[in-house]
């Protein structure tokens, strides 16, 4: 049997059962030429060029297996040359292209070919035409790829056929070239791969895992940087400042202010407002953050061991001096020293310290070199510094020396919008999983009179936190023995001089002030009865 000798009529059958047209054996289906640029149109816009090729050529390979099998079965080919010939032919009568032959080289057990050739208003470019301007690729990836399929059949070996140009393109028609891959000079790998629709998967699949790693890292970086917050926080306690007040935010504009000068700063405030966390905010901001931020307590350390733990020894300085100690002073070089209580300083040692800070240099005890200092400082006193030169107790030219710059952080009492957030920040270190307060508990933490400040509420809520538990903090949960009466309210009650009635009235008003209006709680300080409690706020007296 000759290619040539092809009859398309006894090629089509049909299934008598069913009255289905057959291809030899196999059930053809029919689809018009224009319903396929739908499929072709969607396609090329969902996946684009590379992707939809793939898919088309793959299909078209499959098609062109399938026939080349069939059509082997139906008729014996005189030679493999002649079984080849005949795709062309079946090209064209399933109506794909008018497919013409130009130059044909076959060598069988060799398995080697080249061929080429023209397609004359191939379906794919003629549905693109259609539709779209000139392409910017050849279009006709099922033909190619049936002609591959078909070829590689034959030839038992890879034939990869390739558009050269195309129809859709401009040409006047499609031509193409067919050759084993040996004389294409490729691998089997770089056909398989255009042939193959597998990348789009793989590419998800890589997608994917790339994804999947991608969140295991900030998973474990979360963890990490969790850690080290843990590890910070112990190092510098109380390092953020938390507030709700306009006082400390106009406190810490002016902190941000100062904080990259040099300037001396004098933070003043009741205990417990705060002060060396400001101070730590100020060395933070300051630019010298790397650089060491030193504390000492003035009223903390006996006055002996003042002097040498600010300005350092050199060994030999006293007994038991065996070695060099570095000072403060020195220790914080570059960075800050901050001098807590500097209004406990002995009067010799701030005469000493008045020295350093004018001449920048510290001798140590027993020395005789001066060592420069850097250090920035930041003294802190819950004095009236004021006062106690007044009294001969601080010296005035140190004061003006260290109080270059002051600053004065309101008692917590005075800026009571910082309670709630404070409060609950304090509960969130102790019990993270805590229900918060109740709005009984959190009247109660904002009428408090909080002689010990910040220090004081952070002990209470730590306090309530253990009874608590995970439940709302009550103020059952308080430590209300530990609450300290207003003593500084108490003269304010009379000091006007007010009737027994009116103070009175003023006394039970701070009572219930102090308990967050809890009627109960009142009553019980007062050791009255609540009718007797209703019946004087009704009518003192
Ligand atoms: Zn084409």
């Amino acid at each position: 049997m000759k290619a040539a000798d092809l009859n398309r009529l006894e090629l089509i059958g049909i299934d008598q059962k069913r009255g289905f047209p057959l291809f030899g054996a196999s059930r053809m289906i029919m689809f018009g030429a224009t319903s396929i640029s739908r499929l072709q149109e969607d396609l090329y816009s969902s996946l684009g060029v590379e992707r939809t090729k793939a898919i088309l050529a793959r299909f078209g390979y499959e098609a062109g297996m399938h026939l080349a099998l069939s059509i082997q079965e139906m008729y014996h080919f005189d030679s493999p040359e002649e079984w080849l010939m005949s795709g062309a032919i079946l090209r064209t009568m399933a109506g794909y292209a008018q497919e013409e032959i130009t130059s044909f080289e076959m060598h069988a057990e060799e398995q080697r070919l080249i061929v080429s050739g023209i397609w004359r208003d191939s379906f794919e470019a003629t549905i693109w035409k259609a539709k779209h301007s000139i392409a910017s690729f050849p279009v006709c990836a099922i033909l190619s790829g049936m002609a591959s399929g078909f070829a590689s059949t034959v030839l038992g070996k890879s034939v990869w056929v390739k558009e050269t140009c195309c129809m859709a393109q401009g040409s006047e028609q499609c031509r193409f070239e067919g050759k084993d891959l040996v004389s294409w000079h490729t691998t089997e790998d770089v056909f398989k791969k255009h042939f193959s629709v597998d990348s789009l998967e793989e590419r998800l699949r890589n997608t994917q895992e790339a994804l999947n790693k991608a969140k295991a890292d900030i998973d474990r970086q979360k963890i990490e940087i969790s850690r080290l917050r843990l590890l910070t926080r112990k190092s510098t306690p109380n390092d953020e400042i938390i507030f709700r007040s306009q006082a400390m935010a106009d406190l810490l504009d002016l902190a941000k202010k100062v904080a990259p000068t040099q300037s001396t700063i004098l933070i003043q405030g009741e205990s417990g407002v705060g002060k060396e966390v400001l101070a730590r905010y100020i060395h933070a901001q300051s630019g010298q953050a790397k650089h060491p931020f030193v504390a000492i307590n003035c009223a903390a350390v006996p006055a002996a061991l003042l002097e040498s733990e600010l300005f350092g020894y050199v060994r030999g300085a006293f007994t038991g001096a065996d070695k060099d100690k570095k000072g403060l002073f020195v220790a914080a070089d570059n960075g800050t020293l901050f001098l807590d209580e500097i209004g406990d300083l002995p009067l010799d040692m701030q005469v000493k310290l008045l020295r350093v800070l004018q001449n920048k240099e510290v001798i140590p005890l027993g020395g005789t070199l001066p060592q420069s200092v850097n250090a920035r400082i930041i003294a802190a006193t819950n004095r009236n510094l004021k006062d106690l030169i007044k009294q001969g107790k601080f010296r005035e030219d140190l004061y003006y020396r260290i109080a270059v710059f002051p600053l004065f952080i309101q008692p917590l009492r005075d800026r009571k919008q910082d309670i709630p957030i404070l409060a609950r920040h304090f509960l969130s270190i102790h019990q993270p999983r805590s229900m918060g307060f109740t709005p009984r508990a959190m009247r109660f933490l904002e009428s408090y009179h909080w002689p010990g400040n910040i220090r004081e509420l952070a002990n209470w809520v730590e306090y309530a936190a253990v009874l608590a538990g995970e439940n709302a903090v009550e103020i059952d949960h308080f430590p209300l023995h530990m609450a300290e009466t207003p003593k500084e309210i108490l003269p304010q009650l009379a000091v006007d001089f007010p009737s027994l009635q009116e103070l009175e009235r003023r006394y039970i008003e701070m009572v219930l002030q102090t308990c967050g209006q809890q009627k109960a709680e009142a009553c019980r300080i007062l050791g009255i009865s609540p009718v007797t409690l209703w019946r004087k706020k009704k009518h003192p007296g």
